[in-house]
């Protein structure tokens, strides 16, 4: 029986920033330069500044949806994500 539980791991914040495709409601935006309106299921890059994403993370909950057509992304938690962004933020690291 497989069920998802998040995994607590050691990150490189920086790379998960430059590589990570966040997903919304329809479509999803590129974190390194928040191109718009990118299609999650396909997209390998981004079509404007060229990343090619590694890390996927969503804004709702449809996780094991976004999981199953990504199999080859690494799936963050966004919220996870944006405590650690400003919390180095707030520290003067960025
Ligand atoms: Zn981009």
């Amino acid at each position: 029986m497989n069920e998802l539980i998040r995994v607590w791991k050691e990150v490189d914040i920086k790379d998960i920033e430059g590589h990570l495709l966040i997903v919304g409601l329809t479509s999803a935006d590129c974190s390194n330069c928040r191109e718009l309106g990118i299609n999650y299921s396909t997209a390998a890059s981004c079509s404007k500044c060229g990343t090619d994403f590694k890390y996927i993370a969503s804004r709702s909950k449809e996780i094991r949806k976004i999981k199953e057509k990504r199999p080859d992304l690494i799936f963050i938690d966004l919220e996870d994500y944006k405590k650690v962004v400003g919390f180095i933020k707030a520290k003067g690291f960025f």
